[in-house]
Parts: structure tokens; sequence; C-alpha cells
């Protein structure tokens, strides 16, 4: 195939090259659309705070309702969006649901944290603080109430303008957490400067837990240790096993999310899980 470009270029294009980017292309059409039908959903997943015994928070996870294609999910379309440039229109679709939620469950005396992912292209936006700083605003939601996790792929442009920025989101008074931390670049130089409140380890190093003398153990130890003396908290994620839990605890992990309590659920079953008191030995679907 051969497709004119410009005046006198021409340029010669691979079949297989064309059908991915097709795909990608089309992908990114059809989120467009979706995004304005309404073919977008947050599903939420329950989160174990440990000590307090009981379900605190959930971790809002986008879900895509694609005709033809049934329940989409994140790996298969966010790449896409941050290719296209799409994340921040969709980032923005999930700060506004994600604040409106939480604002809803206040209102019905349920208690509950949200968080959010948020991706790096989303963050270097230059109205990103802004548009988080409006939409608890716009809902009322006392800031606390919204939590945003980054990865430490904020910090590949420009370190200390991401600094500034999680500076300033953490002047608003929303809670900050490093997503998939271990599988980055683990910067620690920027980590004991960074208002963070929590680190979550990656599901890879908790997947080997409950194995005997997984190395991971020593991993999730360290990532424990250094976490709590740098003032955070630990959560882990992707907790499956009742012996992955219980080592967890043994090693002073905060918080776990996972299959083993629950899979993210849509709101209206999330709902019933906020606040609930969890036998730590015992989780429901164990
Ligand atoms: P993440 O933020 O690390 O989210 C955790 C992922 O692990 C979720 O996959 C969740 O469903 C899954 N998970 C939780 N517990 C378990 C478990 O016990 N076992 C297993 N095997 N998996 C578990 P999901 O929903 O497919 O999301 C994948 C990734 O897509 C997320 O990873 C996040 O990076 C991204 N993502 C999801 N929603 C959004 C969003 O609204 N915005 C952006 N920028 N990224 C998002
Ligand atoms: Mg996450
Ligand atoms: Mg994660
Ligand atoms: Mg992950």
């Amino acid at each position: 195939q051969v497709k004119e470009r410009g005046k006198g270029h021409w340029r010669f294009y691979q079949p297989a090259m064309n059908a991915d980017l097709l795909a990608r292309i089309q992908t990114d059409h059809a989120m467009r659309q979706g995004l304005q039908r309404g073919e977008f959903e947050l599903h939420f997943q329950p989160r174990v705070d440990l000590r307090a015994g009981r379900v605190t928070a959930c971790e809002a996870l986008l879900r895509w309702h694609r005709p033809g294609a049934g329940l989409v999910m994140p790996g298969a379309f966010i790449g896409v969006a941050e290719e296209t440039g799409l994340i921040g229109a969709l980032g923005q679709w999930v700060l506004e649901q994600a604040v409106a939620q939480a604002r809803r469950w206040l209102d019905e005396g349920v208690a509950g944290q949200v968080a959010i992912n948020v991706s790096a292209l989303q963050f270097e936006q230059p109205g990103f603080v802004q548009d988080v700083a409006a939409a608890l605003q716009r809902h009322g939601l006392p800031p606390a109430l919204l939590e945003l996790e980054l990865t430490e792929s904020i910090l590949i442009r420009d370190a200390e303008e991401a600094l500034a920025k999680l500076q300033a989101l953490a002047a608003l008074g929303v809670e900050l957490s490093l997503d998939d931390f271990g599988t980055g670049y683990s910067s620690l130089t920027y980590l004991k400067r960074f208002p963070l409140h929590r680190l979550k380890i990656d599901r890879s190093f908790v997947m080997a837990l409950g194995e005997e003398a997984a190395a991971e153990a020593a991993i999730v130890a360290a990532i424990v240790q250094m976490g709590h003396a740098l003032g955070m908290e630990v959560v882990a994620e992707g907790v499956e096993q009742p012996a992955q839990l219980r080592q967890l605890s043994r090693l002073g992990c905060d918080h776990y999310q996972g299959f083993l309590y629950a899979r993210p659920l849509p709101a209206s079953e999330v709902r019933a899980h906020l606040g609930r008191a969890v036998e730590e030995a015992a989780p429901p679907s164990a």
C-alpha cells in the first residue's frame, strides 16, 4: 500500500503495522464515543485496615462496557488512552465519578475513603491540582476522603516539578499513595521527600508470600520497615491466600486488598462492606 504524504512524499506501510495501528485508532474512537454514551463504570475494591479490623477504604477501578465486547478491563484500554491523550478526559471522568460517589456514601452515613488511580500523563497536566480541588469543592467532599494513587513514573520527566505538585495536592488535604511499589525506579532519595501517606506493595511480591523461604518475604519486611520509618502506612495488594495475609500481618503490614477479602465490586455492592468489621483470620470470602 502506498499513500501520498505531502507533495512528492510517499510512505510505505506494512500491513501488520497497519492492523495494530488501526485497532488502536478504533479503540480510541470507541472510547471517546463510550465516554459520551455512558459505557464506563467504576468498580470498587474494599481495603481492609488490619489494626482497626475493618474496611476503611476502597479503590476505584475503571471498567468499560464496550458494545460487542462485554466488560473490558483497564489493561486493554488505559495504554491506548495514554497514547492518544484521551487519558486526560478519562481521568477527569474517573475523578468526578469517584468524588461524587464518596459524597453519596458520606450522605448515606457510610464511612469510607475512595482511592483513584492517576496516570502519570494525567498528573503532568498543568491543571491537575486545580481539577482535583474543583471536584472536591463541587461536591463538598472532605479532602481526606479522597486518595490519589500515583506511580513512580511521575518522576520520569521532572522530579522537582512532581515534588512541587505532590506538595500542592497534600496541601489540599487529599491523601497520596505510591502504587505498585517495588516495580518502578525506586528512587529512595525522592521517597523520603514525598508527602506520601501510603506505599502499596506490588502484587508480584505478595504472590510469593506464604510459600516457604520466599525471598519476597524479606523484601516485603524491608518495605514495611522503611515505610514505617518514613512515617507511611503500607498496603499489600493482590492478597489471595490466608497464608499470605498471616505473613503480611506478622510483618507489620497495615492494610490489605485482594480477592481473599473481595474482588472489585459495583458501587451498590461495595457499599455494604464499607465500615464493616473484619476478623483478620477469617475474611468473609475465605
Ligand atoms: P492497580 O492500581 O495496581 O490495581 C490493582 C489491580 O489488581 C486491579 O486490576 C485489581 O482488580 C487487581 N487485583 C486486586 N486484587 C487482586 C487479587 O487478589 N488477585 C489478582 N490477580 N488481582 C487482583 P484492574 O482493575 O484490571 O486494573 C489494572 C490496572 O489498571 C490498575 O492497577 C491501574 O494501574 C490501572 N487502572 C485501573 N483503573 C484506572 C483508572 O481509573 N485510571 C488509571 N489511570 N488507571 C487505572
Ligand atoms: Mg491502584
Ligand atoms: Mg497497584
Ligand atoms: Mg498493580
